[in-house]
């Protein structure tokens, strides 16, 4: 066995794994898709509920100056009842009122707030209700998922078993460039010599039809223990066993 006869053979594999895999493939994106929905849907929810807050501490604010203010006037009408003289009087009655004045700013105030609460708990309630549709949607999301990995669970397995065994034979560096193609390419990892015109010496990379020099194809047909890359589309190249046992006969 050369090292593109072990390749081929892991590649075989690795085909394999690869397509049952991608069975699952829509399922996760699917998934996926609906977990980020969701994700937004409780930032959302999160932002909501951070602005009500800082509402309420807004109102409670006004509400200890509203308690203070009234506190205030408690006194200054029964000073206003035992006011000695008329100056007094009506300079107690100026800060009740100037008082007042400022306690309708505050209720004013407050009221504007509660009414923000009443609009964001309206929001609020509207995201929870999609959040709860969401949910639903995400959960039977996961069910088809798991279900169709469960399915799929023990070939993968089998054919990991597989793939490790056809993996370990084959040199560190050849085994790193071939996982690299075989991830760039979705385990398209490697393409065979195309003979265009024997007598001509002309040959392509069957994958993107690039022009070989003809000295590639005699170093791919004798130096099989390193690899070669197409220059253009970088899968790794081969000579079919066809191909070699016809230069082989003649
Ligand atoms: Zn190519």
């Amino acid at each position: 066995m050369t090292l593109i006869d072990d390749l081929l053979e892991l590649n075989l594999v690795e085909r394999q794994l690869r397509g049952l895999k991608s069975r699952v493939d829509s399922a996760q994106i699917y998934c996926r898709a609906q977990k980020r929905q969701m994700n937004d849907l409780e930032q959302r929810h999160e932002e909501l509920e951070t602005r009500r807050k800082q509402r309420q501490v807004t109102i409670n604010g006004h509400e200890t100056d509203t308690a203070a203010i009234d506190e205030r006037l408690t006194k200054l009408r029964e000073d206003l009842n035992s006011a000695a003289n008329t100056k007094q009087y009506s300079t107690v009655l100026e800060e009740i009122n100037t008082l007042k004045s400022t306690k309708s700013g505050t209720d004013d105030l407050i009221l504007n707030e509660l009414s923000d609460i009443e609009a964001l708990d309206v929001d609020l309630e509207a995201v929870k209700s999609e959040m709860k549709e969401r949910q639903t949607v995400l959960d039977s999301a996961e069910k088809e998922l798991q279900e169709r990995e469960a399915e799929i669970a023990d070939r993968v397995a089998e054919l990991q078993t597989e793939r490790d065994v056809k993996a370990s034979v084959i040199p560190a560096s050849a085994l790193s460039t071939y996982d690299q193609c075989a991830d760039d390419f979705d385990g398209d990892a490697m393409a065979p010599i195309e003979e265009i015109d024997k007598r001509r010496r002309e040959y392509s990379c069957s994958s993107c039809n690039l022009n070989m020099p003809f000295n590639i194809v005699v170093q791919l047909m004798t130096g099989a223990d390193s690899l070669t890359q197409c220059e253009n589309c970088l899968r790794i190249l081969y000579i079919t066993p066809e191909m070699k046992a016809e230069a082989v006969a003649k």
